[in-house]
Parts: structure tokens; sequence; C-alpha cells
């Protein structure tokens, strides 16, 4: 064996490095990296750390770990919160984090997909209902509906400091107009005040994934920043002009056989506004959006498709 290669093979099998203890964990417990949960360990311990310092987690706090993975940043946590709830779905791993973790009375880890969490139970039992902060190295195959899950579930949160792929990174920030503008950016834009933290190579985790991520931190406001009658119905009106985005907005809500919304409604609200009736959902604001669905609730016709 070369200098070189040996230099390497001790450098990963090192426990005290980040990547060392992963290797040994994976290796004790003959963990393989599964695609089917999106699995890819962080192993660069500046970016756990930057996560960690970016949702400023404090003794003060809860912090609700999304796919804890072998625990690397859970351990963290554990430094740096009160309390910690860590939901991992995938029953291997459970056995590794409950035996690498024991040192930590801080920690619960709950065997259960994220999708089905009661996070206000969750928050009702570790943290008396107070409002908790997330904190995830998310699998990037579910990304989006989780996000979506837990800004529209209402469930007491204070903040999401969450790592991406950097292309739905650029989906939560992107202004009107830009192909990136979607549902997802309107619910972040609408529900959080939104930041790129940090950019994250491929090579930080084990394995590589194809594409490069971003840490993002989301701070759920207090108010949001437009007004609007039914929260609901807008972003019904939102998916709805999205899921057909070649479309113009008229004939996407009509296609999409969303109450109220036959394409005279439509059109006479948009005229309201000072907009074409050709325009297309990916060019309104947030507020446009707004107004477009009070408008309609106004023309009351809801009901009727
Ligand atoms: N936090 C670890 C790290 O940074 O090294 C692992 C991150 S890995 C990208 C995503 C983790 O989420 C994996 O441990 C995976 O098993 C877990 N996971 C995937 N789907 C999940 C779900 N629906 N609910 C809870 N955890 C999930």
């Amino acid at each position: 064996m070369t200098v070189g290669k040996r230099y390497l093979m001790m450098k990963t099998m090192n426990k005290n490095t980040i990547s060392g203890r992963t290797s040994a964990i994976m290796k004790k417990y003959d963990i393989r990296p599964s695609k089917r949960f999106g699995q890819n360990f962080l192993i660069d311990e500046g970016i756990l750390r930057g996560i960690v310092a970016a949702a400023d987690v404090t003794k003060e706090d809860m912090v609700l770990e999304i796919g804890p993975g072998t625990g690397s940043m859970t351990s963290l946590l554990c430094e740096n919160a009160r309390e910690v709830c860590a939901v991992e779905i995938d029953k291997k791993l459970i056995p590794a984090l409950k035996d690498s973790l024991k040192e930590y009375d801080n920690l619960t880890i709950i065997n259960e997909d994220i999708l089905k969490t009661d996070i206000s139970a969750v928050a009702e039992e570790k943290n008396s209902g107070k409002p908790l902060k997330v904190v995830a190295n998310l699998p990037y195959y579910i990304t989006t509906p989780i996000i979506m899950g837990l800004l529209e579930s209402k469930a007491p949160i204070i903040s999401l400091t969450v790592m991406v792929q950097k292309e739905v990174a650029d989906r939560m920030i992107s202004p009107p107009g830009k192909k990136t503008y979607g549902a997802l950016s309107l619910a972040v834009q609408y529900y959080t005040e939104v930041k790129k933290v940090l950019d994250v190579p491929p090579s930080s985790f084990i394995p590589n994934p194809k594409v490069s991520s971003a840490v993002m931190n989301l701070t759920l406001r207090e108010t949001p920043p437009v007004n609007v009658r039914d929260e609901g119905f807008m972003f019904d009106i939102i998916r709805a002009s999205f899921n057909q985005r070649r479309k113009t907005l008229v004939n996407g809500l009509k296609n999409s056989g969303l109450s109220g919304c036959l394409a005279e409604t439509t059109v006479s609200a948009l005229e309201k506004m000072g907009l074409s009736p050709m325009v297309r959902g990916e060019q309104l604001s947030l507020n446009d959006f707004a107004r477009l669905s009070d408008l309609i609730l106004d023309s009351g016709s809801s009901g009727i498709p």
C-alpha cells in the first residue's frame, strides 16, 4: 500500500473526525446508505457546525431533527439545545442511533415517517406546546412535501434550517417571472422570511449526491406579508395555476375545476387588477395572487365551477 493510500485510509477511519465517526458507525452496524430513503450522510464538520449556528440553537430551545441518519448532526444538536427530538423513518438506523447517542439524556428518537408525525403533539409533550426549531439535512426525494406540509400544518415552529438541493433553494427564493418560480416559492415567501446560508458541494456527503446543495434558513412570520381573506383558497388558486404552467392563468384555473374559477370570473378579476387575460400564473406576485383570490371570492360565484 502506498503512503498516500494509507494516509487516506487512516484519515477516513479516524473516529475523531465526522467522516471517521460516520464510517465507523456504518461499518459497526452494517449500514449501507439507502437510495430509497435519500441517504447522503454529511461528513463535513464545518458545514454541520454552520447549520447548527445558522439555526441559532441555544439551551432554551427544543429542536426537531428530520432524518438523523447516523447521528452526526444529532450529537451537535444535543450539545447545543435543551431538548432534541429526532424523527427517522429507517428502522435499520435506530439501533445505531440509540447506541451511539446514549450519552445524551435530552434526546428522543422516534422511528416514524415525518410526513405522518404530529408535530403539535411532539411540541406539546416535549416543549409544553411552545414553538420549536426544525433542523435537517433533508432527504431530497421528499423535500417539497416536507416543507409544504410543515408550513401548512400551522404546527408551532419558530424556524426551519434545512439542507436542500440547490435547485430547490433557487425555487424558494425565486421572484416572479423566472422558471424557478412556483407554488413552493409563494408558500415559502408567504409563511417565512427566507435566506440562503451556505452553498454545499457534493463532496461534503457520503455517498456524494449528483447535485450541489444549499443550507436555507426560513423564519416563520408572525403576520403574513399580504392580506388575503381565505389563505387556503389563495393556495388552491396558486397550485392550480402552476399545475398547467404553459397555459394562461384563465385556462389553467378553468381546467382545474376549482370552485368559482369560471373563465369570465377570472378575466373580470384580472381586468380589475389591470392585467391581461393572457397572463400566465408565473407572472403574478404574491400580492397579485392575494388580490385575485379575494376578487374571485367577491364575485360570489364560488361553489359552481
Ligand atoms: N442527518 C443525516 C446527515 O446529515 O448525515 C442524514 C441526512 S440524509 C440526507 C436524510 C435522512 O432522512 C436519512 O437518514 C433518511 O433515512 C431520513 N428520511 C428519509 N425519509 C424520511 C421520512 N419520510 N421521515 C423521516 N426521515 C426520513
